[in-house]
């Protein structure tokens, strides 16, 4: 057989022409988002006050396998599209180990990860709505960056609410975002009522994304021709990221390869159910069978240690309820340093999914993570994000049972982005002062006391 390049590469009409929608193929749908007040399902007409209309579409879509992506997307997708799947040869050698690794690379975009994927949608269909713009939150600055580039692509204007204590700690990414013309504002501020509450309440507060989430919502439905948007966590924002999973798909299927086990970090789960959507579509139809796992941090261990029940989305409880494997809306993760991961909730589809048992959830230590970064980085190349790292210690480990198996597993994981702008945690790693928070039972029970009763 031919033999497999480091990199393979799609061609640029290989991008896909259309989103997969794993919900098609799930026999239990995940559950509806739950007005909080009435405790019933929302309707489009509720959510078409917070979101763009063809966006609630999307959200409330169950029963199409394949949504076609506009072209306007599909040209921005080009600037930095198709990514590359790269064979890890280099790691492999490392490691000696008889297991195949590949990883699917998002981080060639100045946003530095997948979240571009989404952006341009979102704004995409904010603009085609004759929106004057949106509003949204940060957290350690990804999804920011993500949606400027988006909106200024488009011409929108961009609002984003950034965890407070990001905002302090990466100065650098909120210049980015200024230079693509977006409005940066530390959450919680007192530009919002929630924002008020919340500093009245925690006048020490750090902030979470769990609050940002809040301030932007009120934002975006006290001015008119605004709408707010999420980088995650979404059924929408899944099926944008689709594209991940399908081009790796097309990737492996020319070679003829077939994983044993995909890997993805998790944080509100987009990378992850991107990767893993036509994956997983095979085998919810029963033609294949593949090993999924989410890896979560254990300072934010949503899936392993959290509840499956409905639960608010936001710390200041504006937002409709969702059921998903969750910490309770008012858990305030330990500084970790993967940002991207500190949400307190999970993706509704991933949630059934692994309710299911159709995947599993694996949590890492923060300097286990580090260090698997830091050997990734050594030999293959690329600095990762935090959060990506969180996927090349599993990735490692896997490949290093292998290696006392003797078996010849094909691995592939999702390299969400790269860590330029997380230096600061490289360097605490580097001097021995990174910390591995684990929260206590204790703590989790009193924030899973909070869940609302539905
Ligand atoms: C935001 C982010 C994540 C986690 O978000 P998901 O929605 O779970 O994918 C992972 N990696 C990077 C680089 C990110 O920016």
């Amino acid at each position: 057989m031919e033999q497999i390049p480091y990199k393979i590469y799609l061609r640029e009409n290989e991008i896909p022409t259309a989103w997969y929608n794993v919900r098609a193929d799930m026999p239990t749908k995940p559950a509806p988002l739950l007005n909080p007040g009435t405790g019933k399902p929302m309707t489009a007409e509720e959510l078409s006050g917070v979101f763009c209309s063809e966006l609630v579409k999307q959200e409330l879509n169950d029963t199409d396998r394949f949504i076609p992506i506009p072209d306007a997307i599909r040209d921005f997708y080009r600037m930095y599209r198709p990514s590359p799947l790269v064979r890890a040869y280099c790691l492999e050698e490392k490691l000696q180990t008889p297991a195949k690794i590949y990883y699917k690379f998002e981080g060639n975009n100045t946003s530095g990860s997948h979240k571009l994927n989404s952006a341009i949608a979102q704004a995409y269909y904010a603009k085609e709505q004759g929106l004057k713009g949106v509003t949204t939150e940060t957290g350690a600055g990804q999804w920011g960056t993500a949606l400027s580039m988006a909106c200024s692509y488009f011409g929108l204007d961009c609002r984003v609410y950034m965890v407070k204590v990001s905002y302090e700690q990466k100065p650098f990414r909120r210049e980015v975002m200024r230079t693509y013309g977006a409005t940066v504002t530390p959450s919680p501020s007192d530009t919002t009522e929630i924002g008020r509450q919340i500093r009245a309440a925690f006048p020490d507060t750090n902030g979470s994304l769990g609050c940002a989430i809040s301030e932007a919502v009120e934002d975006a439905v006290s001015h008119p021709g605004y709408r707010y948007v999420l980088g995650s966590v979404l059924n929408q924002v899944l099926l944008h990221q689709s594209v991940i999973g399908l081009e790796t798909k097309a990737a492996l299927d020319r070679y003829g390869v077939v994983p044993d086990i995909i890997i993805g970090c998790a944080g509100g789960g987009s990378n992850l159910g991107g990767l893993i959507a036509p994956f997983m579509g095979e085998k919810l139809r029963g033609e294949r069978n593949y090993r999924i796992v989410a890896v979560e941090p254990a300072s934010c261990p949503s899936f392993t240690r959290g509840r499956f029940a409905y639960d608010f989305c936001d710390t200041g409880k504006v937002c409709p309820l969702a059921k998903m494997y969750t910490l309770g809306s008012g858990f305030m993760p330990a500084p970790n340093h993967a940002g991207g991961l500190r949400y307190h909730g999970m993706s509704a589809v991933l949630s059934e999914l692994y309710n299911e048992g159709m995947m599993e959830a694996v949590t890492a230590k923060q300097t286990d993570v580090f260090k698997a970064a830091e050997q990734f980085a050594r030999v293959e190349g690329i600095l990762p994000a935090p959060e990506s790292a969180h996927a090349i210690k599993v990735a490692i480990d896997e490949a290093m049972r292998c290696k006392e198996t003797g078996e010849e597993k094909t691995i592939v994981f999702g390299l969400t982005g790269t860590g330029y702008f997380d230096l600061v945690a490289y360097e605490k790693f580097h001097n021995g002062e990174m910390t591995d928070y684990i929260p206590t039972d204790e703590e989790l029970n009193k924030s899973l006391a909070t869940l609302p009763v539905v």
